[in-house]
């Protein structure tokens, strides 16, 4: 193990950098890890909003890695399936996987990071240092800069290595890449997004089904909602910015009544609030960042969303994040820690994986918002499950692959698209689940997937 060999400076003690800091203290590395924020460890969050994140198996992996995920689970609320909420107020509820443990978990991001920067200041060789933005680097002397947040005073530390996990408006990524030529460009989703909220029942209980991930599709815009532990739920809204109906044409307490009751009349008697929380909370910007490439010789990297931010309809950005942690982790067993070859390999392998999993998370936006209203989406799932249960070596749906399988996502896409063809194939002039030719599902399994 290299303990104390090299100093590891981190910028971001988000969900990403914080479990960093663990898993990097626990193999023996001195650790500082800065945060821009203060330390709110103790603060009841009094904004009596809580926003929920989908926590799926890379998560899980990583936090178990880091001896962390018993103590994540008290925060955990399964999600087996999505609930179809459609506009004549009929629901549909679509499992995820096929099997007990095939399942998502609802959690809320702000207690995760609590319990992850906890961790983290109580990790020995690891030490968190708030309030500290970080405002330059200098890869040559490999030396950093941090405005302290609160004085306004500039510091400069030096590092072996610095990772940046400073999130999908990193700091770091914005030095890294010029000073070694590379490339990176953010694109914006015309859809921008707003959390309002179901709060719980008079009783304290769940006002609809607690262990689903809700959505209201309605074609260019959708509803969401996913459980919290107090009975409520963070539902998001994700709409355009521009044009009608949009964020921008949504001016006002009458417009926004209008909006609902055309298009989500059945959510309209949850949200007592949906007025005051329409008005009042922040409309926030989704896009992908891509760059290339991760590393800076042997002494810089960025990962999580600093490298790779994803749109979030597929649940998958911290997820991703959280497997680049492991996966350093891997490298630096088989290159017994010599950071001078794990750094160009972690940008190598991870960054046709993060360009994957960016393309499936787009693709699942229209999914989301229209496809789950296809009869022939259904049936595909279900011939898929069928095939799964017929071919299980062979045949995994693509959203139990990136979900509950870790296989490399870019391998996921890869046999996703196959599959697709073979579904196609299969549901071509076909209605019904019976009329479906199994003997040609064998065929085509057997000569594209075999
Ligand atoms: C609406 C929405 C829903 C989402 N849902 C899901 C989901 O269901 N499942 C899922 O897996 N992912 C989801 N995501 C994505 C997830 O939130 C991100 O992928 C994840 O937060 C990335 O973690 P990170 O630590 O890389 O970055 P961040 O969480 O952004 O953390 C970055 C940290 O760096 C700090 N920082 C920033 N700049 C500086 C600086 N200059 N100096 C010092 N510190 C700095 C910040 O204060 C912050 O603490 C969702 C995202 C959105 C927007």
């Amino acid at each position: 193990m290299a303990s104390g060999k090299k100093k590891i400076v981190i910028v971001g003690a988000g969900l990403v950098g914080s479990l960093l800091g663990v898993l990097l203290g626990k193999r023996g590395y001195e650790v500082d890890l800065y945060e821009r924020r203060s330390d709110d460890r103790n603060v009841e969050d009094d904004s009596g909003r809580s926003i929920n994140l989908a926590l799926s198996s890379r998560g899980i992996k990583a936090l178990q890695d880091a001896g962390l995920y018993e103590k994540v689970k008290p925060l955990l609320i399964p999600m087996r399936g999505r609930m179809l909420h459609q506009a004549d107020g009929d629901q549909q509820f679509s499992a995820y996987g096929q099997r007990e443990h095939e399942v998502i978990y609802s959690v809320p991001r702000g207690g995760l990071n609590k319990l992850m920067v906890n961790e983290a200041v109580l990790a020995e060789p690891v030490h968190v240092i708030f309030d500290r933005k970080c405002v330059g680097v200098d890869f040559d002397n490999r030396t950093v800069s941090f405005e302290n947040t609160i004085d306004g005073l500039v510091t400069e530390e030096s590092f072996d290595i610095i990772i940046g996990a400073d999130g999908a408006g990193s700091r770091v990524r914005r030095e890294l890449i010029p000073a070694v030529d590379g490339e990176a460009t953010s694109e914006f989703l015309e859809h921008d997004y707003k959390e309002l909220e179901i709060p719980a029942a008079a009783d304290g209980g769940y006002q609809i089904e607690k262990e689903a991930l809700h959505i209201w599709p309605r074609g260019g815009f959708m509803l969401i909602a996913l459980p919290n532990l107090d009975g409520s739920f963070t539902v998001t809204l994700f709409l355009k910015k521009k044009g009608d109906p949009s964020f921008e044409s949504l001016d006002s307490s009458e417009s926004v009544n209008a909006f609902f009751e055309a298009h989500f009349p059945t959510a309209i008697p949850l949200m007592p609030e949906l007025g005051n929380d329409y008005a009042n909370n922040p409309a926030g910007i989704l896009g992908t960042v891509r760059c290339s490439p991760w590393h800076h010789t042997d002494c810089g990297l960025i990962l999580g969303d600093a490298s790779h931010a994803i749109v979030p309809f597929h649940g998958q950005g911290m997820n991703s994040g959280f497997e680049d942690c492991s996966e350093l982790m891997r490298l630096l067993d088989e290159h017994d820690d010599d950071w001078s070859r794990v750094l160009p390999e972690f940008s190598r392998q991870r960054k046709p994986n993060a360009d994957a999993i960016a393309e499936m998370a787009i693709e699942n936006h229209t999914t989301m918002q229209k496809g789950v209203n296809d009869p022939k989406y259904h049936l595909k799932k279900e011939i898929g499950f069928e095939l799964e249960r017929r071919f299980p070596e062979t045949y995994i749906p693509r959203y139990s692959l990136v979900m509950f399988h870790n296989v490399p996502y870019a391998e996921a896409f890869r046999r996703g698209v196959i599959q697709n063809e073979i579904l196609n194939q299969l549901v071509d002039g076909v209605e019904e689940f019976d009329d479906v030719d199994f003997g040609l599902a064998e065929k085509l399994v057997a000569e594209k997937l075999g």
